[in-house]
């Protein structure tokens, strides 16, 4: 039986590094995560150079501003009343803190996990977004991507829970975080580019493992 190593290290030696999250700061990241729920990055990066341009991008100072205009500048990113809403959310958390994250470094990463999760509009993915690109814990991301490539290539059924999946990745794959790291990314540009709703099968990387070869439509 092949093993999500093995899936990694295919996908991995196809596509190569993808060099994710992007973001010069750690603040950067984190916000570009909440701004990416539900969008492609490239909108996700449209509000956060809105962000960056108007001299927003701290959290002093976003903290502080209305969140009418937190949301004008980051509508390319849709949703922008939501994740205006989610940004202040995330802050007035943050501000315990001091807006430290070398603070946010001396939490365990269980404990830190629950209070992400326990922020207005932070879901499971976001946290864990947050948290591994981020803050550079070892908490494995699953999103739609993740779902669809392994019910089709053999290791779910598709009706696993977000926990479940993560759970499966957190037991059976045996990488350090900055494999954690590339295996979602490569996860999200095999999704994209080969393993799409229609996918091109004949084209794929990791066609000689997958169960729905030539099947999945
Ligand atoms: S063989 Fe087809 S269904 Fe299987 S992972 Fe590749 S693209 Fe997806």
């Amino acid at each position: 039986m092949f093993s999500l190593n093995t899936v990694y290290q295919k996908l991995f030696a196809c596509y190569g590094p993808q060099h994710w999250w992007p973001g010069e700061t750690q603040f950067e990241v984190t916000i570009g995560a909440i701004l990416a729920q539900n969008v492609s990055w490239s909108n996700a990066a449209k509000a956060i150079a809105s962000l960056k341009a108007n001299n927003l991008l701290t959290p002093h100072k976003l903290f502080k501003e209305d969140s009418v205009v937190i949301a004008h500048h980051i509508k390319p990113s849709g949703y922008y009343n939501q994740k205006a809403f989610a940004i202040q959310s995330f802050l007035q958390w943050f501000h315990r803190y001091d807006f430290s994250f070398d603070a946010l470094n001396a939490i365990p990463t269980a404990i830190l996990r629950k209070e992400l999760l326990s922020i207005k509009r932070i879901g499971y993915e976001t946290a864990d977004s947050i948290l591994l690109y981020a803050l550079q814990r070892k908490v494995f991301v699953v999103d739609a991507y993740t779902r669809r490539i392994f019910t089709r290539v053999g290791f779910l059924t598709g009706n696993e829970d977000y926990m479940a999946i993560q759970a499966m990745f957190h037991e059976h794959f045996t990488g350090n975080t900055y494999d954690y790291n590339e295996f979602h990314a490569l996860i999200v540009k095999h999704g994209k580019d080969r393993c799409t709703k229609k996918p091109a099968c004949n084209e794929c990387y990791i066609a000689d493992v997958c169960k729905q070869y030539g099947l999945a439509k």
